[in-house]
């Protein structure tokens, strides 16, 4: 299936590793010029490099903390007018709520939930202007089924979800072809997920998941980049989950 969206400009959040990295590179296959963004230059340049090497669409890469103003105005400096935005950031540490103090609390909402409200904030109206609009915000299986240790990833992620629920039916915006939808991971082996078992308990997680096994990050970018296709024009306003199965509701 041709997605319709060679030419269109993609920003991609979080994209030097992991998911980000893995929406980029379906994007860009798709023909979709990309800016990616990520703290650390060298994983970055390594990342622009191959996703380049893909053969698809031109990628501009910037170096930045994205949970920062300053961040966010380098990235949209170098790609002011995306037609296709990807946010996301590394998720917070987990802990006991007795812990955090309000830094705490404001640098989990910083990543997880207003750098998304700020860069939705800074490229929807020209969307809208131009009749052409996907929002992608990456969240968490943790949205539908919390984890208590994960505290401060639930309520930074639920501030989001509750915001986007609210703007993709703003008639303004579903209205010109702009859709926002959440894409929720279960999870999927990056070095983030992997950094955290050894192989036994790794072996002992992916038992746990129907699918039985982790999800791998090109399923995650495929996703993404349906959900930025033309056809995907009418789906707006939700939380996908792509988990294995991991998730037991009906909901
Ligand atoms: P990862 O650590 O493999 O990759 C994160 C990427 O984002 C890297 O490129 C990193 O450099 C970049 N990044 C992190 N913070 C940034 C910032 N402030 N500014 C700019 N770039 C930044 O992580 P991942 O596994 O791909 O996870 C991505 C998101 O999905 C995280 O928020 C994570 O909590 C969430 N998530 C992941 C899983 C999973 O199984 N991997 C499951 C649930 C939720």
């Amino acid at each position: 299936m041709d997605l319709g969206i060679a030419g269109k400009r993609a920003l991609i959040c979080g994209a030097s590793k992991g998911l980000g990295r893995a929406c980029a590179e379906s994007l860009a296959r798709e023909g979709a010029d990309v800016t990616i963004c990520a703290r650390s230059e060298p994983a970055l340049d390594e990342a622009a490099a191959a996703i380049g090497a893909l053969g698809g669409g031109r990628v501009a890469a910037v170096a930045c903390d994205i949970a920062t103003d300053a961040g966010r105005a380098a990235v949209l400096a170098a790609c002011p007018n995306p037609d296709i935005l990807v946010n996301n950031a590394g998720g917070p540490p987990p802990g006991d709520f007795r812990d955090w103090e309000r830094d705490d609390w404001i640098k989990a909402l910083d990543a997880n939930m207003l750098a998304a409200i700020f860069l939705i904030k800074s490229t929807i109206d020209g969307m809208i202007e131009r009749g052409f609009g996907r929002i992608v915000n990456i969240t968490s299986g943790a949205v539908k089924a919390p984890i208590g240790m994960l505290g401060l990833s639930n309520g930074a992620r639920a501030g989001l979800t509750g915001f986007v629920a609210g703007i993709a039916r703003d008639k303004k915006t579903a209205g010109r072809n702009v859709t926002i939808n959440n894409l929720l991971p279960g999870a999927f082996a990056t070095d983030r997920l992997m950094g955290m078992f050894d192989e036994d308990a790794r072996t002992k997680r992916m038992m746990t998941i129907p699918a039985q096994r982790f999800g791998d990050p090109s399923e995650f970018g495929e996703l993404c980049a349906y959900l930025c296709s033309v056809q995907a024009g009418y789906i707006t306003g939700q939380n996908v989950l792509i988990d294995g199965g991991a998730y037991t509701g009906t909901l």
